[in-house]
Parts: C-alpha cells; structure tokens; sequence
C-alpha cells in the first residue's frame, strides 16, 4: 500500500490523519483488505478502496519448495517483474527475502538475477508489500534484504521499508540489509543509521583481481574502501558485519584463500557466511569437505564462521537464483 497515496487522500477527504495511521495498523497485522478494518468509518473504507490499491504489487504465481520455502512472482503496476521469498524453520523462524529492485543493473558472474533485464527501483510500499503478502498467511519475525537488485543503490526506499518494518512484527535487530559494497550508499548507512540493522557485505574473494573478475563493481568501489567502512560501521555500533561468502569449486576455495581470508578481515568486525553456491550455470559448487577444510582455516584463526543453510533450491528461490521471466507476450 503506497502510505503517501493514503495519506493525501485522507487528508483530501477532509479526514483526520489517524484514519491513515489506523488504516496502516490494520494493513500491517495482515488485514486481507478495507474490508477488516472495523473501526474505520465504512464510506471512508469505501472511499480509500476505490482510490488506494490495497496493495502495489500483484501477485502472478507461487511455487512451493519441499522444505516449506515459498517463492511468489509479484508485477508492479507497470509491469515490472519482482520476486520474494518465504522461508520457514522447524524452530519457528520465519524469514522473508525481499527485493529492492527490480532486475539488478549489476553483473556479478555467479548470480542469476544480473543475467536478466534491469528494470528499475522498487519503491518503499513495492518492498513493504512483499512482506504484506506472506504476513496476510502468517506471523513473520525475520527479513533480509538479499532478493533480487543492490539494495543500498535504492538506499532511501530501503531504510523507509525497513524502519516500518517493526509495525509488522520485524525487528530491526532481526532484519539485514546486504550490498556488494555500494560505496554511496554504503556510507549513507553507516552515517545516518541508528537502528540497529545488520549489515552483511557479499565479499566472495579477498584478493582484489578475483574479485574483480566475480563481481565487477568491485573495479568501481574498491574493497578497502569498502571494509573501511564495514570497520567504521562496527566501531560505531559493535555489531559485526556479516560477510557472505559463496564457495566456488577451484575459484575461491582453497585453504590458502581461506587464510588470505582471514588475514583480511581479522577477528573482532566481521562474521562469516560461507555459502554453498546454487546452480545458476557457470560454475560447480564446492564440495561439502570442501567447505568444512575452508571452515577450519577460519576456525583457526579465530575468525566467526558459519556455513548457510540452502533453501528452497528445488524452485529456484535460493540465494542467487531469483530471475523472473520477461512479461509473457500477450498475443495478438
Ligand atoms: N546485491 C546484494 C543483495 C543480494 S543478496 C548483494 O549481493 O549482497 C544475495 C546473496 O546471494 C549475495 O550474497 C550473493 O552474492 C549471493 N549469491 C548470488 N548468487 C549466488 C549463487 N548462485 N549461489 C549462492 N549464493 C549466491
């Protein structure tokens, strides 16, 4: 729901502004339309129901994964594909994965989203509604910003939809926001925010050339720019950041670039986030062994690591995989 739009339109409508505020309070606890919202006056409903799409994002189709993981294609008014992603844990975790744009206008060689059409910026409500569409058939408590685009290229939509975040049950410690290393945005957030979001980085390789080959923003913003200000970031907060870290058979996986690794990032600002890399075509994945000798290099040199669990791979919904198809030609 575009908040703005309602806002004005409430405002236009010669109603108070906590007309808008309740119609948002209902919205976030997962109302199904204008239609729940009992304590709103029923012309207003009315009114605002034929004015404000309830939502900004339409879904088109769902797929659900063998382990509970749930994929949803949603179009933006003008027509733009965007993907999101529900996961759920045996321990109750619910966790959403939004986009932040639609496409993404970066090219990083392992991830299937680069590979197809940029569109544009979502919105703050295109993001919010996402996380709307899985809180209208559940609770949610956790949200990371790793669908599809940079997030900190759309920095300000995306601290707008975070920081509304916790009116649906999110907190902030529970919800983390995932760049390449987007310096201008990079340094946005870590000036300017005070809640205590999580940051994670998308390193993938500690020697520069590498990494320049994997991700090509990394010749626009070069990494010690970069950790120096993920070093800034912990400084003021004490949070680490997390720093992802997908395992690339014979690219970036031997113990040696485990110690280079480790040698970069040191102990104390940063925690690691070892990846099993998801088939999107180029490359093969690190074998399990693999992963655990790179782990242990870690281990001992003392640097915080954990390897991530993958979800939803059987439906394409797992990290690196999310690529909707262009809009299905409508036949004349
Ligand atoms: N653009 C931001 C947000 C996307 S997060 C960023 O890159 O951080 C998506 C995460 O999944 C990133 O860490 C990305 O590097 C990782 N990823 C991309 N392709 C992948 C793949 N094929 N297998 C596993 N992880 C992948």
């Amino acid at each position: 729901m575009d908040l703005k739009h309602l806002e004005e339109r409430v405002a236009e409508l010669g109603e108070p502004a906590y007309r808008a505020r309740q119609v948002w309070e209902w919205t976030a606890r997962g109302a199904e339309g204008y239609d729940d919202m009992t304590n709103v006056p029923r012309t207003l409903r009315d009114s605002l129901a034929a004015d404000v799409p309830f939502s900004t994002l339409a879904p088109e189709s769902e797929q659900r994964s063998r382990d509970g993981t749930v994929k949803t294609l949603f179009r933006t008014h003008d027509g733009h594909p965007v993907e999101a992603v529900l996961m759920r844990y045996r321990d109750g975790r619910r966790s959403v994965c939004v986009s932040s744009q639609s496409g993404c206008p970066l090219t990083c060689t392992f991830c299937a989203t680069g590979q197809m059409a940029f569109g544009r910026n979502l919105t703050p409500w295109e993001i919010l509604d996402q996380v709307l569409h899985f809180r209208r058939s559940e609770p949610l408590n956790h949200l990371v910003f790793m669908g599809m685009g940079e997030p900190l290229m759309n920095v300000d939509a995306v601290l707008e939809a975070a920081r509304r975040l916790p009116d649906i049950g999110i907190t902030h410690r529970r919800t983390t926001i995932s760049t390449v290393g987007w310096l201008p945005g990079l340094q946005r957030f870590v000036e300017e925010v005070d809640e205590p979001i999580r940051l994670a980085l998308s390193l993938h390789a500690a020697d520069p050339g590498l990494r320049s080959e994997l991700m090509p923003v990394n010749d626009r913003y070069p990494l010690p720019d970069v950790l120096a200000l993920c070093r800034a970031h912990w400084e003021r907060t004490k949070r680490r950041v997390f720093v992802e870290y997908v395992m690339l058979a014979g690219v970036n996986d031997s113990q040696a670039q485990a110690r280079a690794l480790a040698g970069l990032l040191g102990r104390d600002a940063f925690k690691v986030n070892l990846i099993p890399y998801n088939p999107t075509g180029m490359y093969d994945g690190s074998s399990r062994s693999v992963i655990a000798a790179f782990k242990t290099e870690l281990d001992r040199a003392r640097v915080p690591s954990t390897v991530r669990l993958t979800r939803g791979q059987d439906i394409a919904a797992a990290c690196g995989q999310l690529a909707a198809p262009a809009r299905p030609r409508v036949r004349a």
